[in-house]
C-alpha cells in the first residue's frame, strides 16, 4: 500500500510539476517576447524621428552599447544602412515579413529563431516620412533555449517535492495502517479500539464477522459433544447387552429380549446418525451459500402434508391417536422433499407426546400472513419456560419421554432450518395438559 501511495503522490508532483513550469514557461515567453516587441516599437519610433538628425556612426556606436541591429532599408527594399553587417553583401529585404508590412501599414514586426533553435531574433520595423523603412532588431533566447535553462530547476523541484511526497506517504500509510493492525490485535477485546470515522462501518462488520465465526465454531463444538454423548448410551447398551449373551450369562428367554434390546438401540442410533447427517448438510448448504431457490420450485404444501399425514397414519393407529388433516391447495414456493421432514416431524411429534385417545389436527390455508401450516394437538403440552428453546438441537423437555418415543432432540433443530430456507416463521403456543399447536408461515407462491 506504502508503495502505491507514494507511486501516486510521486506522479501527481511529476505531473504539478511539468504543468505548471510548462504553462508558466508559454505564459512568460509571450510577455518577454511583448516586452521585447514593444522596446523595439519604442527605439524604432525614435529612431524614425530622429534619423534625420544622428549620424550613422554615433546611431552604430549607440545600437552596439544597447545590443541592437539598426537596418534602413530603400523604397525598393535595398539595404541602405546596417550597423552590424556590410551593406554590400546584403540581399533585397523588401520580402521580409517586417519591412513589407511596414511599407504597406507603416509598421511591422516578426520573430525569426535560428536554424540551432537556440536564438530568437525579434524585429519591429516602421516607414519614415520619405518612404523609407528603418528596422530595428534585437537578438534574445528562444523559447527552446528558455525551457532548457528552466529544466534543472524544474528538476530540483520535482526532486524535493518527491522526498517531501515519500516522507508524506509514509505518514499517511503509517496513520491509516496503525489503527487497523491496532484492531486486528485486539479484535477479541469488549471494548472496540478508535479507529478514523471512515473505517467504523468495516471495523464493526470485521467484528461482527468475527463474533459469528467464534460463535458458530462453539456450537459445533457443543454440537459435537452433544452427538458424542447421544450416540454413547445407545452403544454402551448394545455392547453390554452382546457382552452377556456373548459369555454365556443371559438364559434362553433373555436373549430374546437382550436381542430385542439390541435391535431397539441400533435402530436409535440409526435415527441419532441420520438426523444428524441431515442437519449437517443443512449447515452445509446454508453455509456454501447455495442459492436456495435454485432447486425450490412450485410445490402445493396441502398435498405434501396429505401424503405425509397418510404414511403417520398407522403410527398414529398404533399411539390410539386420531389423525386427521384438511385445507385447500396451497403453493409455496420450496423443496417438496424438505417440506415433507417439516411436516412429519411436527406431527410425529404431535403423536408421540400425546395421549391414548388424543387428536392430531393439520391444517394449510391461506390467509394474509401467507401460507399456513397448522400442527395441532391435546396432547402433554410444553411449559412456558421451554417454548422458546424447543428449537435448539437436543434440546428436551422430558429427556426420557422422548427416549422412550425414539426422539432424538434434533427433530425441530431440523424443522427451524428448513422453514428459514423457506424464508417462513414459526411460531408455538401451548399449554400444558392441554396440548400443543406449531404453526409454520410460508410466503404464497402466486404463481
Ligand atoms: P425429540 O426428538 O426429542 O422429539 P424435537 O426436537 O422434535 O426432539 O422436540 C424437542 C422437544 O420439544 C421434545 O423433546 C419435546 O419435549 C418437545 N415437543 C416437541 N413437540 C411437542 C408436542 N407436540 N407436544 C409436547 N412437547 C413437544
Amino acid at each position: 500500500m506504502k508503495r502505491k501511495i507514494n507511486i501516486s503522490f510521486w506522479v501527481v508532483t511529476v505531473l504539478a510539476v511539468v504543468l505548471t513550469m510548462s504553462f508558466a514557461s508559454v505564459v512568460f515567453y509571450d510577455l518577454f517576447q511583448n516586452q521585447v516587441t514593444a522596446d523595439l516599437k519604442t527605439y524604432a519610433h525614435v529612431l524614425r524621428v530622429a534619423n534625420e538628425t544622428v549620424d550613422e556612426a554615433l546611431l552604430s556606436e549607440q545600437a552596439e552599447v544597447d545590443h541592437l541591429r539598426v537596418t534602413i532599408v530603400d523604397l525598393d527594399g535595398t539595404v541602405q544602412f546596417d550597423t552590424n553587417a556590410d551593406i554590400g553583401g546584403m540581399t533585397n529585404h523588401g520580402q521580409r515579413p517586417e519591412i513589407s508590412e511596414a511599407m504597406l501599414y507603416g509598421e511591422g514586426s516578426a520573430v525569426r529563431t535560428s536554424e540551432t533553435m537556440a536564438k530568437s531574433t525579434f524585429y519591429y520595423a516602421v516607414r519614415m516620412g520619405d518612404g523609407r523603412v528603418i528596422r530595428v532588431a534585437k537578438e534574445a533566447q528562444s523559447f527552446l533555449a528558455i525551457v532548457g535553462n528552466v529544466a534543472p530547476f524544474v528538476l530540483l523541484v520535482t526532486a524535493v517535492l518527491m522526498v517531501i511526497c515519500g516522507t508524506l506517504g509514509s505518514m499517511l500509510t503509517r496513520n491509516i495502517v496503525t489503527p487497523i493492525q491496532e484492531m486486528a490485535k485486539h479484535i477479541n477485546d469488549p471494548e472496540p479500539v478508535r479507529v478514523y470515522q471512515e473505517l467504523e462501518p468495516f471495523v464493526e462488520t470485521i467484528r461482527e464477522q468475527h463474533k459469528d465465526i467464534l460463535k458458530n465454531a462453539r456450537m459445533r463444538q457443543e454440537f459435537t459433544a452433544n452427538v458424542s454423548h447421544e450416540l454413547k448410551t445407545p452403544l454402551t447398551s448394545i455392547s453390554g447387552y452382546a457382552e452377556i449373551i456373548e459369555s454365556g450369562m443371559a438364559k434362553e428367554r433373555e436373549v430374546t429380549r437382550f436381542a430385542g434390546e439390541i435391535h431397539r438401540n441400533a435402530k436409535r442410533l440409526l435415527t441419532l446418525i441420520n438426523d444428524t447427517i441431515r442437519l449437517s448438510e443443512l449447515d452445509a448448504s446454508e453455509e456454501a451459500g447455495a442459492s436456495r431457490e435454485d432447486n425450490f420450485e412450485r410445490v402445493d404444501l396441502y398435498q405434501v402434508a396429505a401424503n405425509c399425514v397418510q404414511s403417520l397414519q398407522i403410527n398414529a393407529e398404533k399411539r390410539e391417536v386420531s389423525l386427521l388433516v384438511e385445507g385447500d391447495r396451497c403453493f409455496v414456493q420450496g423443496s417438496p422433499m424438505m417440506l415433507e421432514e417439516v411436516v412429519y416431524n411436527l406431527c410425529d411429534n404431535a403423536i408421540r407426546y400425546n395421549n391414548p385417545g388424543g387428536y392430531v389436527q393439520v391444517k394449510v390455508l391461506i390467509n394474509k400472513d401467507g401460507v399456513v401450516l397448522s400442527v395441532k394437538d391435546n396432547g402433554i403440552g410444553i411449559p412456558k419456560e421451554h417454548q422458546d428453546r424447543i428449537f435448539e438441537r437436543f434440546y428436551r423437555v422430558d429427556k426420557s419421554r422422548s427416549k422412550v418415543t425414539g426422539g432424538t432432540g434434533l427433530g425441530l433443530a431440523i424443522v427451524k432450518h428448513i422453514v428459514t430456507q423457506h424464508s417462513g416463521v414459526l411460531n408455538v403456543e401451548s399449554e400444558v395438559g392441554r396440548g400443543t399447536e406449531i404453526r409454520a408461515v410460508f410466503p404464497v407462491d402466486v404463481g
